[in-house]
């Protein structure tokens, strides 16, 4: 990006924080998280509410597909979420394509249309870097900021509807 300077604001609503705008944030955790297996647990999550934050770098249709998982994440936590993800890229590897299997997503909200939100309570460019990393703090910690990130997402997608 070629401006992620100090004032700038990202188009999602967010103020930019020390590292720049969330495009910023989000490539450093991409990069950190590589050489952390702890941390890549949170990897559908972040990149879920990333792209239903910046749906402009999204490939809309999966964006559907994303929300769902988001809220399957708040309901029923990481652990069930990564399962349905290893359904997924099993499924995948059996030559049924690239669109998500909807069946353990079926239960949930379909993303709203008229969106996308305007502001999001918890983005990005907020969250906490120490020393260069996100998870200087803990792994726990990392986590209910990638949550909180998510509820914020989930949030501001339903509140489109009305
Ligand atoms: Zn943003």
């Amino acid at each position: 990006m070629a401006d992620s300077s100090l004032l700038s604001q990202c188009d999602c609503g967010a103020v930019a924080g020390p590292l720049g705008v969330c495009v910023d944030y989000y490539h450093a955790i991409l990069a950190e998280e590589q050489a952390d297996p702890r941390m890549y647990r949170w990897h559908a999550p972040v990149v879920c509410a990333y792209l239903l934050q910046h749906p402009s770098r999204a490939h809309e249709k999966y964006l559907d597909g994303q929300f769902r998982q988001l809220q399957l994440y708040l309901d029923k936590g990481l652990d069930a979420l990564l399962s349905v993800a290893a359904h997924q890229v099993a499924w995948n590897k059996r030559g049924a394509g690239s669109s998500y299997d909807m069946a353990p997503l079926a239960a949930y909200a379909p993303l709203p249309s008229g969106g996308p939100p305007r502001h999001f309570r918890a983005t990005f460019s907020g969250l906490p870097v120490r020393d260069g990393s996100f998870v200087a703090d803990g792994h726990p910690a990392y986590g209910h900021h990638i949550e909180a990130i998510a509820e914020a997402t989930v949030e501001s997608w339903r509140a489109v509807r009305t």
